[in-house]
């Protein structure tokens, strides 16, 4: 029989790097230029199956400006699932990302799976941050790491898959 997993998962990480750009990708498989910016949180569902299961991620798109910030624990606590998201062009979204991946292995749950997502990877000869520096601090610190496009689609299914996978092994 198909089983239903529920997964909470949270998109965390600075303004403007693509969290809303990658749950409409994923939910909706679109794209717009313009993206308005969240205030709060959005909360998205969709169900993604695999072999005989299915996930169904109940999501979480976070504002990621500073005075939200004391309600991120709303969100990552009891998450199975975290994408931490920063943008290839702008290094200081980088070290925001790894604010994001210390809060939650202090404050957060132990067996969340982890993602971190480098996202405009469509932008090409903005890069500032290189998939050598990234991958080498998601393999230290216990996450997994992907770069995305929300405009190309690039990575996008990949990174829920690869979560989904993860999160049925737990
Ligand atoms: P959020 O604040 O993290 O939710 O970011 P948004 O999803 O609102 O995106 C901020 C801006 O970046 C918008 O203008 C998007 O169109 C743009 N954007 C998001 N993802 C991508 C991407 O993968 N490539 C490019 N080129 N632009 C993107
Ligand atoms: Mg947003």
């Amino acid at each position: 029989e198909n089983k239903v997993k529920n997964a909470k998962l949270v998109l965390l990480g600075d303004v403007a790097t693509g969290k809303s750009s990658i749950v409409l990708r994923f939910v909706k498989g679109q794209f717009v230029e313009f993206q308005e910016s969240t205030i709060g949180a959005a909360f998205f569902s969709q169900t993604l199956a695999l072999n005989d299961e299915t996930v169904k991620f109940e999501i979480w798109d976070t504002a990621g400006q500073e005075r939200y910030h004391s309600l991120a624990p709303m969100y990552y606590r009891g998450a199975a699932a975290a994408i931490i998201v920063y943008d290839i062009t702008n290094p200081a979204t980088f070290t925001r990302a790894k604010k994001w991946v210390q809060e939650l292995q202090s404050q957060g749950n132990a067996n969340t799976v982890m993602a971190l997502a480098g996202n405009k990877a469509d932008l090409v000869e903005a890069r500032k941050v290189t998939a050598e520096e990234a991958q080498a601090y998601a393999v230290e610190n216990g996450l997994f790491f992907m770069e995305t496009s929300a405009k190309t689609a690039i990575n996008v299914n990949e990174i829920f898959c690869e979560i989904a996978k993860r999160f049925l092994q737990a």
